[in-house]
């Protein structure tokens, strides 16, 4: 047993990526308002880099819809898995 207890890495990219047991260090990263931030590709980092703020604000918008979705499908869901013909109301 030569394997040696290693904490699995985990990071997250600016663009909404998130990579585990991954170095980080083998990504591109920039700085960004005094933060260091990591991007999942050059081609992203290039995005990035014409327009960090149009990028970001992007990238934000995209998460509010991915949380959207998830939540309408985990209600989809919840709704199958506990099916009851008579509608709550309240
Ligand atoms: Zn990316």
């Amino acid at each position: 047993m030569s394997d040696e207890t290693r904490k699995p890495k985990a990071f997250a990219t600016l663009c909404g990526r998130i990579f585990r047991e991954t170095d980080p260090q083998y990504f591109p990263s920039a700085m960004h308002r005094g933060k260091n931030i990591r991007l999942c590709t050059d081609a992203c980092l290039g995005a990035f880099l014409a327009d960090p703020d149009i990028f970001c604000k992007v990238h934000r918008n995209s998460d509010k819809t991915a949380a959207r979705m998830k939540a309408e499908i985990e209600h989809l869901i919840g709704l199958w898995s506990t099916y009851d013909p008579t509608p709550k109301s309240d």
